[in-house]
């Protein structure tokens, strides 16, 4: 026996592992843009469950018929997913399979399908995902910024005031930043985020897999200008380079206090002069005897 055809039978998937079975609500991500991106398993879902749930019917019929897979669907979005999603939860403890699609990409992320998993963790009703492809993912990985530790952050509030809290929570943040972002907004966004973090470096990935592709890798400063000579056009995912280690210090609430008054703040705020040495310490990144030797010397 050949190691390729051991590797073959391996890789075959298992009939039963990939049976569609009742009573389960299965997670499909389908394409961002190319649709030969959905998958084979995504294929077999949709055509062997019992109905479909998707987030707009008209958009994912479009879908569905390019596959020419006919199923019954019923409509699940942000304005009807209280109630529906209990109605299509309690079709499925009554013994049906449902495939939950959202508009592009994977389900529950940025969009409602957070919801409906919600609800069936709470009542026991077992959820199985078939993995698609995710604009977040697909953006960092084109980014060129620092992918081994990142957030996301979905789409930014329109509300000023939470809008502004979440940036300012996030001036510190070291890990790379994804946001999700529309191209009628996308001007105003990047004027906030320069007056948030600075000129730090962004990457704007747009109509990712698309016929119009394009990532522009720039500083905030230069996509700005950019975009005042350029029209925003398509769908867009901001990845924002996390904050330098400098920049976190600059930022701290401690960079303007000395060293005495840095422990001084832990200890009025109850902890013992170890404990707040230890805490100073740490914050500034350097060892406990370092500030014990500045503020014990006296
Ligand atoms: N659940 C989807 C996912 O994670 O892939 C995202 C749904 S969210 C409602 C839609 C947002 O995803 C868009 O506004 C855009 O920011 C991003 N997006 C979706 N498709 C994209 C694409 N082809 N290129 C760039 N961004 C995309």
């Amino acid at each position: 026996m050949s190691y390729i055809k051991d590797f073959d039978k391996t890789y075959t998937p298992d009939k039963q592992k990939n049976a569609v079975l009742g009573g389960v609500l299965y997670l499909v991500g389908t394409p961002i843009g190319n649709l030969s991106d959905i998958s084979e398993r995504a294929l077999k879902v949709l055509s062997e469950v019992d109905f479909i749930a998707a987030e707009d019917t008209r958009n994912s019929g479009k879908l569905l018929s390019y596959f020419d897979i006919k199923k019954p669907m019923v409509s699940y979005f942000e304005h009807n997913k209280r109630e529906r999603g209990e109605m299509i939860v309690s079709r499925i403890e009554a013994g049906e399979s449902c495939a939950l699609i959202t508009d592009a990409g994977m389900p529950a992320i940025s969009d409602p399908g957070e919801d409906i998993v919600r609800i069936c963790a709470e009542r026991g009703v077992p959820v199985s995902v078939v993995p698609g492809p995710c604009a977040a993912v697909s953006a960092l990985a084109m980014s060129g910024l620092f992918t081994g530790k990142f957030v996301f952050e979905g789409f930014l509030s329109t509300a000023k005031n939470e809008r502004r809290e979440a940036l300012e929570s996030l001036q510190n943040e070291r890990r790379t930043i994804i946001f999700y972002e529309a191209p009628h907004k996308l001007r105003g966004t990047l004027a906030d985020l320069m007056k948030a973090f600075g000129n730090r470096k962004i990457s704007l990935c747009r109509e990712l897999t698309k016929l119009n592709e394009e990532v522009l890798r720039m500083t905030l400063s230069e996509a700005i200008a950019y975009y005042e000579e350029n029209q925003p056009r398509g769908e867009y995912v901001l990845v924002l380079e996390g904050a330098s280690k400098e920049e976190q210090k600059a930022n701290a609430f401690w960079a303007e206090m000395d060293e005495f008054a840095h422990v001084a703040y832990y200890t009025e705020k109850g902890l013992s002069k170890n404990d707040a040495i230890k805490a100073a310490a740490k914050d500034r990144g350097v060892g406990k005897s370092e500030i014990y030797n500045i503020v014990m010397k006296k």
